[in-house]
């Protein structure tokens, strides 16, 4: 391209919101075979909501079956505490997630303020990247996770009533962790996100233009397969369950099966990603360090802003040959 088409078109770009670092990105554009998209913010709008309460323990059961509670002698008191319903566990939960910066806990804490519960400062916080968070929470340790935190984390097992509820809600496309009191599964929230405007239109043109459209997450395989679904995303290209420092591998191993790859990401766990691919993409006001990341921004936080980067990429360098 000669300066000037790259600096008018660059230009034009930035008008609608489409910022390239560099020369180079532009060109790469339109050489790509596969865009990899997070789930989470990028595909979606990341901001979760919690859909389900669930209370599942003992204790529950028997309250429900109308047998005595007061026994001081009946375990399930010991981790469940006196009265373990909907609103004690939401508490504790988001209680728990005050230190957490994910969107998970951002939706609970949410999710009690408007239900009126108030939140207690938990005294410890311990937080696993793409697994959970620990606390203590008025004097209880509270865990809330997905199953590979409490299997792996916390050792341990899940009791089947738990499993079951939890794929059930996956499955409907929630995002679902499990609550747990002195390690003891009592309970599941589920939140729920939105796909973008944007994001369905966007891909079925990727589809048209012969890119193949994959999507990295690190939440589950049945809640991202509800999603791709959604935004009609092949099964198979579905990366779930990537912890946020192999998601920068994934990327990897599609270049080494020949591929051109352009990624697209909004958070701090998709950094190393973004510049492993060929083309970095940050979309969004995302994270700063997913934008220095890039090599292009989206700054409308739309999917469609990226056919018509592909559309300028063509243009530019078709012009000049
Ligand atoms: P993504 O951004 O793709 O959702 P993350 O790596 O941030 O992926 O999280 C992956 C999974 O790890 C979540 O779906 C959830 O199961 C679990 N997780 C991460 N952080 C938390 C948290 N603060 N509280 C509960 N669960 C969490
Ligand atoms: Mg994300």
């Amino acid at each position: 391209a000669t300066p000037t088409a790259l600096m008018a078109g660059t230009g034009k770009a930035a008008e609608n919101g489409i910022l390239f670092r560099d020369g180079e990105a532009i060109q790469t554009m339109k050489d790509l075979d596969v865009v990899v998209l997070d789930k989470t913010g990028t595909i979606t709008e990341g901001d979760h909501s919690v859909t389900d309460v669930v209370v599942e323990a003992d204790r529950q059961s028997v309250t429900d079956g109308g047998i005595a509670t007061d026994d001081p002698g009946d375990d399930a008191d010991v981790a469940s505490g006196a009265e373990l319903d909907e609103d004690e566990l939401i508490r504790l939960a988001a209680s728990a997630e005050r230190g957490s910066e994910h969107p998970i806990g951002h939706a609970m804490i949410e999710y009690a303020e408007n239900s009126g519960i108030e939140l207690s400062d938990p005294d410890t916080f311990e937080s696993v990247p793409g697994k959970g968070v620990t606390a203590t929470v008025d004097g209880r340790s509270v865990a809330v996770g997905n199953p590979r935190f409490f299997e792996d984390e916390l050792e341990v097992s899940l009791p089947t009533r738990i499993d079951d509820r939890l794929r059930d809600l996956e499955r409907e496309g929630k995002t679902t962790v499990i609550v747990g009191l002195e390690d003891e599964p009592v309970g599941l929230v589920s939140t729920a996100d939105t796909i973008k405007e944007g994001s369905v239109d966007a891909i079925a043109q990727f589809h048209e233009r012969d890119i193949e459209t994959w999507m990295i997450t690190g939440d589950n395989e049945r809640t991202a397969r509800a999603i791709a679904d959604q935004a009609d995303i092949d099964p198979e290209r579905v990366m779930a369950s990537v912890l946020p420092q192999d998601k920068i591998d994934k990327v990897a191993q599609l270049q080494d099966k020949g591929y051109t790859v352009g990624m697209v990401g909004d958070g701090i766990n998709d950094a190393p990603a973004l510049k492993q691919a060929n083309v970095g993409i940050a979309i969004g006001t995302g994270t700063d360090i997913a934008i220095q990341s890039s090599d292009v921004s989206l700054v409308r936080g739309q999917l469609d802003a990226l056919v018509d980067a592909f559309t300028l990429s063509e243009r530019i360098f078709s012009k000049i040959k």
